[in-house]
């Protein structure tokens, strides 16, 4: 099943290009705050199932591109991030360490978005913010210390996930914090229906302003350093996962700058496709990023061009 949240905290089925609004079936109220809703229907999923299923027959619908779709869980309790989880975006960084022997770090609940709202570029002269392309895992059952088998028990989807990021040396959450630089979606497709992700292709292309759109990121969830199970369970050795709770996975080689007009469009097999467009905002000025700052990334072809039409194919 997939769980979009759309317009104002709205919570839908999608089937095809529509979204069956079952908000008032799974007692979600729009008005309340902090906005736990989505977590408390994620914990009681089981428990609706059979009330969603029902109400699809009759429920309102509406086209999906007349919605504005809204991250799934905006107040997830964390959002934990694995920094160098691929060794070919090892190697661009120049990294001497990996997600396995470097644990994660945490992205604020307020930086996360919807793929209908637009990233918001921070006023930040001289600096690049790039785009990372990860596969989100939503948490489903609180837990804490679990065994590596019993990770697929505790995990209720996955979305697609952006994690923007401002380059540079200063402190990594200060650079990724910024408001909208958490995108997730298009909505959370659940576990049942993805199936075993740990062989999903993932691919992300930038569409300029001009119209053009290069491919800049392509790699399958096989190549993660930790994986799936590692992660969910090296999370839960140190803190107690809620339902809600999101993890970013990591990023493959081929992070890059965006900027005003861009659009960044992720797809991940059997989760979804979230495109994402790119403005520049006025806000984020701080001292921190006055000094202008090179990126020093070594750039390499990751994906030769005779590829790029087949995954261009596999992407329609
Ligand atoms: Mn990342």
């Amino acid at each position: 099943m997939k769980i979009a949240r759309f317009d104002e905290g709205r919570i839908g089925v999608v089937i095809g290009d529509e979204v069956v609004d079952v908000t008032d079936v799974v007692g979600i109220d729009t008005d309340e705050w902090p906005v736990v809703g989505p977590n408390r229907l994620i914990r009681d999923f089981a428990s609706h199932r059979d009330a969603i299923e029902d109400a699809l027959h009759s429920a309102p619908r509406h086209r999906l591109g007349e919605v504005t779709l809204r991250t799934p869980v905006p107040w997830a309790s964390k959002v934990i991030a694995y920094p160098v989880n691929y060794h070919d975006h090892g190697r661009e960084m120049q990294a001497g360490y990996r997600a396995d022997i470097q644990g994660f770090f945490l992205k604020p609940s307020s930086s996360l978005s919807g793929a209908g709202e637009p990233v918001e570029l921070p006023v930040v002269p001289g600096r690049e913010v790039h785009h990372e392309s990860e596969l989100a895992i939503v948490i489903g059952k609180r837990c804490h210390n679990i065994t590596r088998e019993e990770w697929e028990e505790y995990v209720f989807g996955y979305a697609c996930l952006l994690d923007m990021v401002v380059r540079g040396r200063e402190e990594r959450v200060f650079r990724k914090a910024f408001d909208t630089f958490c995108p997730v979606g298009p909505w959370i497709t659940t576990a049942d229906e993805v199936g075993d992700p740990t062989q999903l292709d993932m691919a992300l292309w930038v569409r300029h302003a001009d119209g053009t759109e290069e491919l800049r990121q392509h790699t399958n969830t096989g190549n993660l350093v930790l994986d799936i199970p590692g992660m969910v369970q090296m999370a839960a050795a140190v803190m107690t996962l809620e339902p809600g709770d999101i993890i970013a996975t990591g990023t493959p080689a081929g992070v890059g700058p965006v900027v005003d007009g861009d659009t960044i469009r992720i797809t991940i097999e059997r989760v979804g496709e979230m495109s994402v467009s790119v403005v520049q905002g006025a806000s984020g000025q701080t001292e921190v990023f006055a000094t202008p700052y090179t990126t020093d990334i070594a750039k390499q072809e990751l994906v030769p061009a005779d590829q790029q039409v087949a995954i261009e194919e596999g992407a329609k």
